[in-house]
């Protein structure tokens, strides 16, 4: 298992395997975080925090929630707020290793207009 930790280290995820694609998405929220998302099944992520260690936000029509800490403000990851062990779950892998990602290819997403790849 490969873990994503948040700063201070309360909270932590893990996943089964490093990701191969990142996604550099620049719609309203993303280009804020700064995030860069590596997608796993959320059924194959394992949450390793309490609910109370973290702060979720939500907007406009409340599909998708982001977790982050809420001692060190690092945002973990976002997931569907009525989701299945299928639906996607959107890890900031940011908070790997920086060797955990240094070989994976990182995709532009224009996630703000047009839904397509920039590259
Ligand atoms: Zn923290």
């Amino acid at each position: 298992m490969i873990e994503a930790s948040c700063h201070c280290g309360t909270v932590r995820l893990e996943v089964i395997r490093a990701p191969r694609v990142l996604l550099d998405c620049n719609c309203s929220i993303c280009r804020r975080y700064g995030g860069l998302w590596a997608y796993y099944k959320a059924g194959s992520v394992r949450l390793r925090y309490r609910r109370r260690d973290v702060e979720t936000y939500a907007w406009g029509d409340r599909m998708i929630r982001y977790i982050r800490c809420s001692q060190c403000g690092c945002t973990l990851h976002h997931e569907r707020i009525k989701g299945t062990a299928n639906s996607p779950i959107g890890v900031n892998a940011r908070n790997f290793d920086p060797v955990v990602i240094a070989k994976a290819r990182v995709r532009r997403f224009d996630g703000a207009i047009t839904w397509k790849f920039l590259d």
